[in-house]
Formats: C-alpha cells, structure tokens, sequence
C-alpha cells in the first residue's frame, strides 16, 4: 500500500517537474478575471472577439496572432501604466525599438525551461526596460517594459485603445535570412529584424498558457486539433526539429521524409519521422496528406488551403518552404 502512495506521490511530483510557472503579463489583478470581456481591449468594432486571437479582424479575413490586453491604470493623461511583466523564466531573444512596423517598440523573449521552449512577444510598448540585451536571463514575472500604444505611423492605436499585444509561439527557422533574401533578392525592403521577422514565427492562442499559474506548454501543443497534414520528402533534417524535440515522433537521424500536423493557423504542432521505403513519402517533394474538413473553410481564410479548398494555400506553401530552408540537396 505505502509503496504506492510512494509510486504515486512521484507521479505527481514528475508532472509538476514538466511545467513551468506563468503569471499574467500587465499590472492588472489575474483574480479579477473571468472571462474575455475582463482584459480584452478590442478594435474600433467594439467587439471583444476583435482583441482575442483567430481570424477577428476584418470581417473574419485578417488573422489576428495573439491576444491584445488593455490596461488596467491609466494615468491622469490617459495614458496606459501598467508594467509588463515576463510571463515565464526566460531570457532576451529580440529588442525592437523602432517604430518600424505595427507592432511599435516590442521585446521578445525565449523559454528554454518551458518543456517546449516557446518564445513570447510583447507589443506597442511605451518604453523598454534600457538595461535589457539580448541574452539576458530573465526571472518571471520580471517588469521588462511600460504598456503603450506604439505602432508605425501608417497605422496609429489611439491612447483610449492602448493594450499589450501579447503573443506566444514558434519560430520555424534558424535559415529564415538566407529564404528571405532567396525569395525578395535586393529590391524589396530589407529583413531588419533577422530571425525574428514575423514570418518566421508562428503563434498559438495565448488563452490556455494564462489561464492557469502552472502550465506544462507541451501538453497546451499536443491539445490542439490537428487541421491538416502534410508529407514532405528530404534527407535532411530541418532546424525546427531539433529546436523542438518534445514536438517529434520517431528517429529525424533516419528520416526519408516527414508527416507534419497542421494547426488551422498553420502551426506544425506534431512531426513523425517517415522512413525510407515508407508508403506515406509523397511521390512529390510536398504534398497535402489529410484535411479534417471542419476546419477547411477556416483554412482557406488563413490562405492555408487555396480557394479551392483542397490544394496549398499560400500561407501553407511559405511555411513549408521556411521550415525546409535548409534542407538543400
Ligand atoms: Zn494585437
């Protein structure tokens, strides 16, 4: 009897062990929380859906990547002063300063003792903390920055709008420069943040990681419904892959080929290493392999199947081009 109370007191304890500790990232009072309306800050539409994350903006066709959280003090010029505060143990992986785009001054950081080392991305700062390099270990719940209402010129939040923009996700390669420079060459705009250009990252709905203090980031990936699948054909094992080992299934050294599970957004949530000879190798380098059809419309908004219905969309086509980046033979 005591050895299982023992056995199972291990088993708990081992569960606690493959989660990391998260704390919501504003000033605001997570205990006051009880549903979207409490901390969504959402478009001129006035809708609380515009601020969560999917496809909410523009009449469902523009994908919105995270979750935007209004302030919860405002000082006596309107303007937002909550802190933001790391959201996990992590460390610095990107510092934008510039108003160079929609997302304003921003910071991103890396989690590597999260089981699956996400990044977090929080946006239209007011000011970052001046101290911070890239690099730097950063306890949670850390103040990083002041929450804003920062954006590029061309498209400006009001201060009665101001909120964190605030993202969780993957990056897909270390090889994105080189893809980036293949496909644009010199005439278009230059790839000024590298590795951490948007394209290169992939969100998930940031919901479930704040939802609890204590949350296992690799049981939140393997939750969410696989959309779509695909095969590719390569020798060669793409970056992603070993960035996110807790993601794969079966052996990348041996590898002929992949199956990739597909979010609806086109995240690839889960990879299962195809051995040569397998029947599952497309006769092609890429093919689509499974759609679950309840998703299918959702995916042709995301431009993740084309308007057919059946055949890659856009979106899909670059993700899979960035993630093989380096598997060049
Ligand atoms: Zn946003």
């Amino acid at each position: 009897m005591i050895r299982y109370l023992l056995i199972a007191c291990l088993l708990t304890y081992s569960g606690n062990l493959k989660s990391i500790e998260v704390v919501w990232p504003t000033s605001m009072d997570r205990r006051t929380i009880h549903s979207f309306d409490d901390f969504i800050q959402p478009t001129a539409s006035e809708k609380t859906i515009s601020g969560c994350f999917g496809m909410v903006r523009d009449n469902c066709r523009r994908f919105h990547e995270g979750l935007d959280i209004r302030p919860s003090i405002v000082n006596n010029n309107g303007e937002p002063a909550d802190l933001i505060f790391s959201a996990m143990a992590g460390q610095v992986a990107y510092i934008n300063q510039g108003l160079n785009g929609p997302y304003g001054k921003y910071i991103i950081l890396v989690h590597p003792q999260a089981e699956v080392p996400v990044y977090t991305l929080y946006a239209h700062l007011a000011a970052i903390d001046q101290s911070l390099r890239v690099g730097d270990a950063v306890p949670r719940g850390k103040p990083i920055a002041i929450m804003g209402h920062t954006s590029i010129a061309s498209s400006p939040i009001p201060k009665d709008r101001a909120h964190l923009h605030f993202e969780v996700g993957l990056r897909l390669s270390d090889s994105f420069n080189q893809w980036y420079k293949e496909k644009f060459g010199k005439d278009e705009a230059p790839n000024i943040h590298g590795v951490w250009n948007g394209q290169n990252l992939t969100g998930f709905d940031p919901t479930n990681l704040l939802a609890s203090t204590n949350v296992n980031v690799a049981d939140v990936i393997r939750s969410m419904p696989t959309a779509l699948a695909v095969t590719v054909r390569t020798n060669q094992t793409p970056d992603f892959v070993k960035r996110y080992p807790k993601l794969v299934v079966g052996d990348p050294n041996t590898a002929a080929g992949w199956y990739i599970e597909f979010t609806w957004h086109g995240m690839p949530k889960r990879w299962t290493a195809l051995p040569a000879g397998s029947s599952q190798l497309p006769s092609t380098t890429f093919e689509i392999a499974r759609i679950d059809n309840s998703y299918r419309d959702s995916m042709v908004l995301r431009k993740i199947l084309a308007t057919d219905s059946r055949s890659p969309g856009e979106n899909l086509i670059q993700n899979v081009q960035i993630l093989f980046a380096n598997c060049r033979n």
